[in-house]
């Protein structure tokens, strides 16, 4: 599933890409799934609450063309996600941290159904339809790469309603290869969208990281690879895409330290790091940010210990 044409700056290898997923799939603990039931699952400080029910009937026919979606993509009959009868669908899905939460169900639009098909073996993956209200998922949901799928997949909700509402079928100008460009578009919209409504859950370093590049190889890399592949000039457009993603993700960095920074420059260590000899004539409003964003990427300093990891 992972592509080729990741080689832009600042770019990781397929190797650490299938780290930050294998991360990602591991659930936060192990459930076996019943025909129904509740889960609350725990690891340090995150946690997955859930529930799902078996089937009904009027369930049987979205979920059958999602799987006949899957076969046609490749999906062998014989795994657990072409078996109708191995899907459920959640009725409850939490994640919180640290105090803070968000109800997955509560940010779809009302009556929607989410459906998923818990598997170890096969790649988390997902659908959805916007106007149907449904999204599938291929996926323990007791594992974060789950979340943050379908929040990807709910992001195209979000994307699709706003088209309706300016009643157009794409945001990008026609011309050649306007309908790749309008797809690279749409799954930077549905990836930005998730990473959003995960920020405030975001303040660990590593999570926010593996974050980010699991979306981006999600969104713009697997999704892509058949066009890529078309022509050269198809490629070129699809990494100008990627390269725009990489200066939301650079935005997102930046907003990301300056709302440190606000606040660790009203600490105790900050007064320290004001009295050391290369730091007391740095004009407070046009020099301490880009120094103190200097010096802490370069040293390394966790000014979230400051802060209280509260960024
Ligand atoms: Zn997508």
């Amino acid at each position: 599933m992972l592509n080729k044409a990741r080689q832009h700056e600042g770019a990781r290898s397929d190797e650490e890409i299938s780290a930050v997923i294998d991360r990602l799939r591991e659930p936060l603990a192990s459930v076996s799934y019943a025909d129904s039931g509740e889960l609350k699952v725990e690891k340090g400080e995150h946690t997955i609450e859930a529930a799902y029910v078996s089937l009904e009937q009027a369930d049987k026919e979205p979920v059958g063309r999602y799987i006949q979606h899957l076969l046609e993509k490749g999906v062998r009959p014989e795994n657990a996600s072409a078996k109708v009868d191995l899907w459920k669908k959640l009725t409850k899905l939490r994640y919180s941290t640290k105090g803070q939460e968000f109800d997955v169900l509560a940010i779809m639009p009302a009556g929607s159904r989410i459906f998923f098909c818990p598997t170890e073996t096969e790649f988390v993956t997902g659908g959805v339809s916007s106007r149907q209200n449904v999204a599938w998922i291929v996926g323990d949901v007791a594992a974060p790469a789950s979340l943050i799928t379908l929040l990807h997949e709910v992001g195209h909700t979000v994307d699709d309603k706003n088209l309706l509402e300016q009643g157009v079928e794409s945001l990008v100008v026609p011309g050649e290869n306007a309908d790749v460009a309008e797809q690279v578009r749409k799954e930077r919209m549905a990836s930005a969208f998730a990473l959003k409504v995960m920020r405030p859950f975001l303040d660990d370093a590593e999570l926010r990281n593996d974050v980010i590049t699991f979306l981006e190889d999600y969104g713009l890399g697997s999704h892509y690879e058949s066009a890529q592949s078309t022509i050269n000039v198809r490629a070129i457009l699809t990494r100008h895409a990627m390269s725009e993603w990489h200066d939301d993700e650079a935005e997102y960095q930046n907003n990301y330290f300056y709302d440190a920074w606000e606040k660790w420059k009203v600490t105790d260590a900050y007064k320290e790091w004001k009295q050391r000899p290369e730091n007391q004539k740095l004009d407070p409003e046009y020099e301490e940010y880009g120094a103190w964003r200097s010096w802490v990427e370069e040293s390394k300093y966790d000014f979230e210990k400051d802060i209280g990891g509260e960024t």
